[in-house]
């Protein structure tokens, strides 16, 4: 039975984890400094809004299109998972079609003729008579709000059902997780998924990763239904607008900002005030017409998009004579690209203990 230590308990980790623990023959310990239910600044997961908007510029990717099929049926089979079907309205507006679309955020969620329209159900291009002012044109397709309160823990909860044992460590270096699987065995392989912190983890001391900070507001106030987001805005360089209604209660989170090589864990709060401001203009629904003192605040966040130059790294080092499988650097979009890139990992791992090439599925919970 192989012994494999997934380093790390944010999506990433956990997605592997429940992959690989649901392969039948393997032994899986997660280690982690953090896990759901910490909030902390070096933990991205629970910051997140967390949403399916597609933003790979790959056509061909596969991790965004192999999860969207799997969040879907979670928000459809399984309520307590905490996900639940929302619209989503991509809106472009003008100066930024005028300028290429070239801001730093705005990637392939915004191209005049994605390539998501393939794969999202329910997809249409709005017509112009319903398109807000300043906006030169806009999308809108099925997608799903995940509450990563909930989704996180039930998470940790499918990963126990499948046997995975949970530990809490902090590492200096990634070879440290060989000797910290619970079967009492020098690991098979290790799985990197140290998210941000992978800049500074021994062995590994990616240069190429970097923050990409998001700030948030989470408020009572409801927007059910749309989710809205624009590709930039005019008051803020490297901020843009965002709202969606978490599932079971989760609240609204209001966003938000991009900014890279930003490691500032304290929300700003004129930041703050421009989110909240843009949120109510925007979705004018949120405070029945009214101005952002209508709005009752549960809390300001901030967390760190792992960025990596050059795109997520899904690739398996020898590192002091242990197989380590990386699957870090996904920036702000590591719940929508989640299951596909832990199948991934499970494809590498299976190459590392020598199986054969097996049918890729996700099997039923
Ligand atoms: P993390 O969640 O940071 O987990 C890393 C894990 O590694 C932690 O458990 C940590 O303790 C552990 N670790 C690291 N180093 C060590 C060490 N040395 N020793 C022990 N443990 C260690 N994504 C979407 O798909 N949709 C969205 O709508 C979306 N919105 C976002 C909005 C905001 C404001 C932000 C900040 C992010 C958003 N994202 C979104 C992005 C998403 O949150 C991240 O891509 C994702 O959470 C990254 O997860 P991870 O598991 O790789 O890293």
């Amino acid at each position: 039975m192989p012994a494999i230590v997934v380093l790390g308990a944010g999506v990433s980790g956990l997605t592997s984890a429940l992959l690989l623990a649901k392969q039948k023959g393997n032994a899986v310990t997660v280690v982690a400094k953090h896990m759901p239910g910490d909030y902390d600044i070096e933990y991205t997961s629970p910051w997140a809004g967390a949403n399916v908007l597609p933003m790979s510029l790959d056509k061909d990717s596969r991790w965004e299109r192999r999860t969207w099929p799997e969040l879907r049926r979670l928000a459809a089979e399984v309520p307590e998972a905490g996900l639940h079907v929302q619209t989503a309205r991509v809106l472009r507006r003008e100066e930024d079609v005028a300028s290429g679309l070239k801001a730093a955020f705005v990637d392939g969620l915004f191209q005049l003729s994605p390539w998501y329209r393939e794969v999202m159900d329910n997809f249409r291009e709005i017509p112009a008579a319903e398109l807000p002012r300043g906006i030169h044109s806009g999308v809108e397709f099925m997608s799903v709000c995940i509450n990563t309160a909930i989704y996180l823990p039930w998470l940790v909860g499918q990963c126990a059902r499948h046997g995975v044992v949970f530990r809490r460590a902090i590492l200096k270096h990634v070879s440290e997780a060989a000797a910290m699987s619970h079967t009492g065995r020098q690991a098979d392989v290790i799985v990197n998924a140290s998210g941000l912190l992978a800049c500074r983890l021994g062995g590994v001391m990616d240069r190429k990763v970097q923050p990409a900070r998001g700030q948030i507001v989470v408020v009572r106030n409801e927007a059910a239904g749309i989710m809205p987001t624009t590709s930039g805005c005019s008051d803020g360089e490297d901020e843009i607008v965002y709202v969606m209604q978490r599932a079971l209660g989760g609240g609204t989170v209001l966003g938000g900002t991009y900014m890279k090589g930003n490691w500032d864990a304290n929300p700003d709060p004129n930041i703050a005030v421009r989110i909240m401001k843009r949120a109510v203009e925007t979705h004018p629904e949120l405070t029945g017409g009214k101005g952002i003192e209508a709005l009752s605040i549960i809390r300001h966040g901030v967390g760190l998009r792992p960025l990596r130059e050059g795109g997520v790294r899904i690739e398996k080092e020898l590192i002091d004579g242990t197989w380590v499988v990386h699957n870090y650097g996904h920036a702000g979009w590591g719940y929508q690209g989640s299951y596909g890139c832990a199948e991934r990992v499970v494809e590498l791992v299976d190459e590392v203990v020598g199986r054969t090439k097996r049918e890729s599925k996700f099997p039923s919970i």
